[in-house]
């Protein structure tokens, strides 16, 4: 009679969390969410977390306000940047996407690619004048992404667009051959993570330097590749607007 009992009342228990409530993601390492996929932005969804709900209710593991759907990113203080001399805020969710190549050589380790990124920030900043290195992000071929600007302050890359654009460079030169795929990949999944943290919009246009600037930057073959891109738009040149006409010296001071 007492298991009789005991088994009723586990019976009529009710369930009080799903799977998905405490379940943490070993990439995203956050709890999820149980709601329908097509509200799931960046789509990062399982399917079996969420036992109590109908079968079209998911567990979500990204939101706009978390760092779900994100690679990491060697910080400012990873690399070991110098302070900007000044910041400039920018209005965000940003309409562009900018590809960039630095030119010279490559890097394939990180500690390489720290080299080339303080080089990139003297270079900017000392001889260029600049206030910090001009790029919102580079992205090395040892699959590392290095913050520059990062996603809220206004760069130096893309006359025209640098206060309503992320430009993301690969370092190296990319006339010949396109970066490898580990470039390529966290290049795509830093554009990804932008969108679903909301600094980029998720309607943004992607181009090249060259789309919207007087330079072979970045490079034919990584342009061709990026021709291939979700989002990618030819150039129309009425998006280009009045300030299309760029002095010749500021464009030699857009690439190294
Ligand atoms: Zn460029």
């Amino acid at each position: 009679m007492l298991l009789l009992f005991v088994i009723t009342a586990l019976l009529v228990t009710p369930i009080t969390g799903d799977s998905c409530e405490s379940y943490n993601h070993p990439q995203y390492g956050k709890t999820g969410r149980c709601i329908k996929t097509s509200n799931c932005p960046g789509g990062l969804y399982i399917s079996n977390l969420c036992e109590s709900k109908p079968n079209d209710i998911k567990c979500c593991f990204a939101s706009s306000t978390s760092t779900a759907n994100c690679p990491s990113i060697v910080t400012r203080s990873g690399w070991g940047a110098r302070a900007a001399k000044s910041k400039t805020a920018m209005t965000t969710p940003v309409p562009y996407v900018v590809i960039h190549h630095t030119t010279g050589g490559t890097c394939t380790t990180k500690s390489a690619c720290i080299t080339k990124m303080k080089g990139f920030q003297n270079y900017h900043m000392d001889s260029n004048g600049w206030a910090d290195i001009g790029y919102s992000f580079l992205v090395g071929e040892d699959g590392n992404i290095y913050e520059g600007r990062g996603w809220t302050y206004v760069g130096a890359h893309t006359y025209g667009y640098n206060s309503k654009s992320i430009g993301i460079s690969v370092i190296g030169d990319y006339t010949s051959r396109k970066p490898n795929a580990a470039a390529i990949n966290a290049v795509k999944a830093l554009i990804k993570c932008g969108v679903s943290k909301g600094h980029i919009k998720s309607s943004y246009i992607l181009r090249g330097h060259r789309d919207l600037d007087s330079t072979a930057c970045p490079g034919n073959s990584f342009y061709n590749e990026i021709k291939k891109w979700n989002n990618y738009r030819s150039l129309v040149r009425s998006d280009m607007g009045p300030s299309f006409n760029v002095p010749e010296d500021y464009l030699v001071m857009q690439d190294m």
